[in-house]
């Protein structure tokens, strides 16, 4: 059996403040464990959005590894290559939010089952029906291990014909911008698509003017850069010009997933064969039901939900 996407990386749990502007360095209430995980917020995203998706990843012998396997399975996911270690614990973020918008995270995954992810879990059997591989940057800023996982999977994928998509979702607090910015960019010349936010299409390419930089990364290798802008939408660049397509109105109760969930909804759009127009307004829908509730992955929507929303506006 396969996939048509698949994604490789961190499984975790997120526990995160109960209420804004609490941050991480004094005592005060949690809520959670949340599933979570950039690659398996994306798997999850995508098989509620009815295609087949599997995820492979690590994580820990215990209630919170098999809490993110429930889930996935629960929702469709193919979990058959998520390994369960028994020398490490499934990998935490503790999370908070600030009234401007921001996150803090603090994270322990390359000390945890997320990060011990290996090359004996690749079945080239399985890689080689995969039409899309999805990478994230957060994966690759794991550890080396992780990396050579991914730069593998991306070869077994190319040469049986898939394609390759990169979300560079950096997170400073797991490495700095020059580290990150080298270990994307193999990545970035073998990859199809690219999904940036604005200021990480800067950070990967040194210039500052948000439409410039995506201009740029076409010239890295993808043929598709899909910029997200959060509640302004996003914006689609390919060699031929861009398509600015603009975002729902929903109430946000947490950002965090928004990009996973608009990922899915693209590569979804993307293996039907539509437009890019059709394909980045489907794909904001996702995005924008993501955030309309708390936790990672609990706003990500069914493809019920996201066509009523396409069809209200
Ligand atoms: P993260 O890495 O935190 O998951 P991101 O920066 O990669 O997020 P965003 O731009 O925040 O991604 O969100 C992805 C997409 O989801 C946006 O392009 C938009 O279409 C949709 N979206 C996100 N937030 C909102 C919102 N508040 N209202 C409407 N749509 C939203
Ligand atoms: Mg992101």
């Amino acid at each position: 059996m396969s996939v048509s996407i698949l994604s490789i990386g961190e499984l975790l749990v997120e526990i995160m403040r109960e209420k804004v502007d609490e941050s991480l360095d004094k005592p005060g209430t949690f809520v959670g464990p949340f599933p979570s995980g950039a690659p398996a917020i994306f798997a999850d995203a995508v098989a509620k959005l009815g295609e087949s998706s599997g995820i492979i990843g690590t994580v820990g012998e215990d209630d919170f590894g098999r809490l993110i396997i429930e889930r996935l399975k629960k929702d469709g996911v193919d979990t058959t290559y998520v390994r369960i270690s028994k020398n490490f614990t499934t990998g935490v973020a503790f999370v908070a939010y600030f009234f401007d918008g921001s996150r803090k995270f603090i994270y322990h995954l390359p000390y945890a089952a997320s990060g011990r992810i290996s090359i004996e879990q690749l079945d080239e059997k399985y890689l080689s029906g995969v039409k899309y591989l999805h990478i994230m940057g957060s994966s690759l800023s794991i550890n080396e291990d992780c990396r050579k996982v991914c730069q593998r999977a991306i070869e077994i994928v190319k040469k049986s014909g898939g394609k390759v998509s990169l979300d560079p979702n950096l997170r400073p607090e797991l490495l700095s911008v020059e580290e990150i910015r080298k270990i994307c960019q193999p990545v970035l010349a073998m990859s199809d698509v690219v999904m940036p936010s604005g200021e990480e299409a800067c950070m990967l390419t040194g210039i500052e003017k948000t439409f410039s930089a995506c201009e740029k990364l076409l010239e890295y290798g993808p043929e598709i850069v899909a910029l997200k802008q959060g509640e302004k939408g996003s914006v689609v660049f390919t060699k031929k010009g861009k398509v600015e397509v603009p975002s729902f109105k929903v109430k946000e109760v947490d950002p965090t997933g928004a990009g996973d969930c608009f990922d899915a909804g693209f590569l979804v759009g993307l293996l039907r064969k539509w437009s890019l127009e059709r394909v980045a307004r489907f794909a904001n829908a996702v995005g924008a039901l993501s955030v309309t509730k708390k936790g990672p992955m609990e706003g990500a929507p069914s493809l019920q939900q996201v066509n009523d929303l396409l069809n209200s506006a």
